[in-house]
């Protein structure tokens, strides 16, 4: 079968296949730890799950508006006036399938062929991948754990050429956990405003930050950013909500309206007892919730990070925000276990899974090698016992 130069382009997503296959062993009846979960452990609160079967019971059960209920799309547009002091009108939110359904929504109206859009590395998978789908061309941009994996806005400035559409900027990170304070973002910005380019600001993992980190979004520095940002988020991550695919993106009215063209001929709206459920979600009732959740991550990441520094060869950045950790592993490459020689972390990861059942993504998916993602969203006792297979792996090595 003859398909097309476009899906020749594009992997499927590695981190996805890593979980498939962890759960696969699980279901043989191996004794899996996996690190590889990017989703909460915690359930939907109640309050959220009963407005759903409320949506169900009274019938709320046919398509909806393609772009997402009014009372949803202004949910989003008051939560983002609340926390960033941004002005959005409903009008200018979007309602998808989850966030990574309205970056590709965004990624189709916005890039074409001969437009670059730069991805700062360690980057989220699915960016570059969705890029190359529409024909537009990936800029890595790299980072480095010196700078706290955090964009310089120099290397910012020398790779900005005249095809350069946009950039991405995912804050809190997916997967060093790092983020962009104001200070930065403001040059970041100052660059962007300068070249005319847009910003794509991914703050999916809103909410889940440490330390007492005070979140900015680039979109509320000027007015002349705002004009060039588009807010992507939803409530997958902050409100353990993964599976009921809400997700929303903020920004320039025209460019909502041809996201919006676009998901009206291809998904049509979001489900509507998904979107129903997002609307409780964000009422401001479930803020202690997602305290809890990120007091509980935060014992965690100290605990994993802690673990992580004692294993000699291993490095490990402290994140501040989100629920992974990106080990440097490089210290540990090219020893030997029997006669194979584990040069790359992807050979290491296979080595965690097969010999120590233990499942945690090569940093090669992120753009990385030489790094390693663990997820902290699964349970202290898991985390702990597969910090221990971890530790005897790396142990056996020579
Ligand atoms: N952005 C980032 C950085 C992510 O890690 C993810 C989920 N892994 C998403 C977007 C997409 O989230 P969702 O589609 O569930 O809203």
């Amino acid at each position: 079968m003859k398909l097309t130069k476009r899906i020749s382009l594009i992997k499927p997503s590695p981190t996805l296949a890593l979980e498939a296959q962890a759960k696969a062993m699980k279901k043989e009846g191996i004794d899996v730890i996996s690190f590889s979960a990017g989703e909460p452990d915690f359930d939907t609160p109640d309050g959220i799950k009963d407005a759903a079967i409320s949506a169900i019971r009274g019938g709320f059960t046919k398509y909806t508006a393609s772009s997402g209920i009014i009372e949803l799309r202004k949910a989003v547009a008051d939560r983002l006036s609340k926390i960033h002091g941004l002005s959005y009108k409903a009008e200018d939110v979007l309602i998808s399938c989850g966030a990574k359904h309205s970056l590709y929504n965004l990624a189709m109206a916005l890039f074409e062929e001969g437009d670059e859009v730069i991805v700062p590395s360690p980057y989220w998978v699915t960016y570059p991948e969705q890029i190359l789908l529409c024909g537009a061309k990936p800029v890595i941009a790299e980072t480095s754990e010196e700078d706290d994996f955090l964009l310089r806005p120099e290397i910012l400035e020398k790779i900005i050429t005249k095809r350069t559409k946009g950039i991405i900027i995912n804050t809190p990170s997916n997967p060093v956990g790092s983020a962009y304070d104001r200070e930065h973002l403001e040059q970041i910005a100052k660059i962007a405003v300068r070249h005319k380019i847009y910003v794509i600001s991914d703050e999916t993992y809103e909410g889940i930050v440490y330390d007492g980190f005070r979140q900015t979004s680039i979109a509320s520095i000027n007015n002349d950013i705002f004009n060039l940002t588009i807010l992507v988020n939803g409530v997958s991550k902050s409100y353990a909500m993964t599976g009921w695919r809400i997700g929303y993106a903020a920004g320039p009215s025209k460019l909502i309206e041809a996201m919006g063209n676009i998901q009206s001929q291809s998904t049509s709206n979001p489900t509507s007892i998904a979107q129903k459920a997002a609307l409780e979600a964000l009422s401001g009732k479930y803020e202690d919730f997602v305290r809890m959740m990120v007091e509980r991550f935060d014992k965690r990441r100290h605990y994993i990070v802690s673990r992580l520094r004692g294993i000699p060869g291993v490095s490990c950045f402290l994140p501040i925000g989100s629920f992974y950790v990106f080990p440097n592993v490089s210290g540990i490459l090219g020893k030997r276990f029997n006669n194979t020689v584990l040069d790359s972390s992807v050979k290491l990861a296979e080595y965690f899974l097969k010999e120590f059942n233990v499942a945690a993504v090569p940093g090669d998916a992120f753009g990385a090698p030489g790094f390693m993602r663990l997820s902290y969203a699964t349970s202290m006792d898991n985390i702990e016992k597969g910090l221990d297979r971890l530790e005897s792996a790396i142990k056996q090595l020579i």
